[in-house]
C-alpha cells in the first residue's frame, strides 16, 4: 500500500480525510483483485450509452444495452465499431480519480490512432488471412473481432470460449481486459478470393468456349488431327444435308437397291453382249458341251447329234445338217431354228439365254468345222 502511495505522488493527505483515503483504497484494491462482492456501489449496474460516449467520444460504442442498434447492423454494413461492454471495472476508480495510484493501463480507453496502430501490426502479419484458432475454420464472412492485443478471432468463437473460460482474457496471450472492435478485413478478403475464383472458374469457360470454336475453324497441324478434322468437317456437312432432305428412308434404300441391281445387271449384260470371245475360249466351251453330254434342245426337247469329242465334229455335222446347232456363250446349246423363234418371241430389248438367263454371244457348231 505504502508502495502504491509513492508511485502515485500523493496530492497533500493532510486535506483528505482518512475515511476518504481508506474507502478509495478499499474500492480500488477490491476492483483490482475483482471482488465484486465487496463492492457496495452504484458502478455495479450498468452505465448508460450516453456516458460512455463521452468516456469515448471518437469510438463507436456497442454498450449492448441497445438491442436495436445491434439489429440495424448487417453484414454488407462494414463499419468498424468498437465491442467491448463497459463495466464498472473499467472505469477509474476513486483512488485513481483522487490521484492516490497511478491509472492502470488496461484502464484507458483506446483511440482511433491507437486502433490503428493495432490494425497496422496486425495486417503486417496477414492474420484475417489464416483461420480462427479456436474453431480452427477460415475468419470467411462470419463477424470478426480485434482485439487491442492485435490478435483476431470470429466474434461467436470469442463470446463462447469467455463463457467457458469464465474469465475475460485473449485466447492467444491471456491479455485481460482487452478491448475488442469488430472489423471486416477477413470478411474483405474472403469475398475478394471468392470473387477471384468465380472470375478464374468464368474467364477458364469463356477460353476453353473460344478454343474449341477456334479449334473448328482453323485445321490443327499435326497431320493425325488434321485428318480428324477434315473427317469431322465432312461428316458435318453430310448431316447437314441429310437433315435438309425430307425423306423416307424405307423408299430411298429400295430405289438404291434397285438401281443398283440394274446397273450390275446392265453391266453384266453390257459385258457379255459385246465381250470379244477368242476362239481358244469358243473351243473349250464346245469341248465343256460335250462334255456334258446333254443332248436335247431345251426348247423344242428334240435330240440332236452330239459328237463324242470335238474332233468327231465333221462326223456330226452332216447328221444335223437339217437343223444346224447353236452354241452360246453361256456354254448351252440349241437348234438354230429354235433359239432364232425364241428371240423372236422375246418382248425384252436384250436376248437372254432360255436356260440360264443370262445375255450370250452365238455361233453356230459349222463355224467351227470351217474355221478348222
Ligand atoms: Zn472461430
Ligand atoms: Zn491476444
Ligand atoms: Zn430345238
Ligand atoms: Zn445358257
Amino acid at each position: 500500500m505504502s508502495f502504491n502511495c509513492q508511485r502515485a505522488n500523493l496530492k497533500k493527505p493532510d486535506s483528505i480525510t482518512k475515511a476518504l483515503v481508506s474507502t478509495a483504497f478499499q474500492d480500488h484494491i477490491s476492483k483490482q483483485l475483482e471482488l465484486d462482492s465487496l463492492v457496495n456501489l452504484n458502478f455495479k449496474k450498468p452505465i448508460s450509452r450516453n456516458k460512455i460516449c463521452k468516456l469515448d467520444a471518437k469510438s463507436k460504442v456497442d454498450s449492448g444495452l441497445s438491442k436495436n442498434i445491434v439489429k440495424k447492423k448487417t453484414f454488407n454494413d462494414e463499419k468498424e465499431y468498437v465491442l467491448t461492454k463497459a463495466t464498472a471495472a473499467d472505469l477509474p476508480t476513486l483512488a485513481e480519480k483522487l490521484g492516490l495510484v497511478g491509472i492502470d493501463d488496461s484502464r484507458k480507453q483506446i483511440g482511433e490512432t491507437e486502433w490503428n496502430e493495432i490494425k497496422i501490426k496486425y495486417k503486417n502479419r496477414q492474420e484475417f488471412k489464416e483461420p480462427c484458432v479456436i474453431c480452427k475454420e477460415p475468419l470467411g464472412i462470419n463477424q470478426q473481432v480485434l482485439l487491442s492485443c492485435t490478435h483476431t478471432f470470429h466474434r461467436n468463437c470469442l463470446e463462447m470460449f469467455e463463457k467457458h473460460s469464465g474469465k475475460k482474457a485473449c485466447p492467444m496471450c491471456r491479455k485481460e481486459r482487452y478491448k475488442a472492435r469488430v472489423v471486416y478485413d477477413a470478411s474483405r478478403y474472403h469475398k475478394n478470393v471468392s470473387a477471384s475464383k468465380i472470375q478464374a472458374a468464368w474467364r477458364g469457360y469463356l477460353v476453353r468456349k473460344w478454343y474449341k470454336n477456334y479449334r473448328k475453324m482453323v485445321p490443327p497441324k499435326n497431320p493425325i488431327l488434321r485428318k480428324k478434322f477434315f473427317e469431322e468437317k465432312l461428316s458435318d456437312i453430310t448431316n447437314r444435308l441429310i437433315q435438309s432432305f425430307n425423306y423416307d428412308a424405307d423408299n430411298l434404300l429400295e430405289d438404291i437397291e434397285k438401281n443398283l441391281k440394274k446397273s450390275r445387271e446392265t453391266f453384266k449384260n453390257f459385258d457379255e453382249r459385246y465381250r470379244h470371245i477368242s476362239e481358244e475360249e469358243w473351243s473349250s466351251l464346245l469341248t465343256k458341251v460335250i462334255n456334258r453330254n446333254h443332248d436335247e434342245c431345251s426348247i423344242c426337247m428334240n435330240k440332236y447329234n452330239l459328237p463324242c469329242s470335238i474332233f468327231d465334229l465333221e462326223k456330226c455335222l452332216d447328221q444335223n445338217e437339217a437343223k444346224p446347232i447353236v452354241l452360246l456363250s453361256c456354254s448351252h446349246l440349241f437348234h438354230s431354228v429354235c433359239l432364232n423363234t425364241f428371240e423372236e418371241l422375246n418382248l425384252d430389248k436384250i436376248n437372254v439365254c432360255p436356260e440360264c438367263r443370262s445375255a450370250y454371244r452365238k455361233r453356230e457348231i459349222s463355224t467351227f468345222f470351217n474355221k478348222n
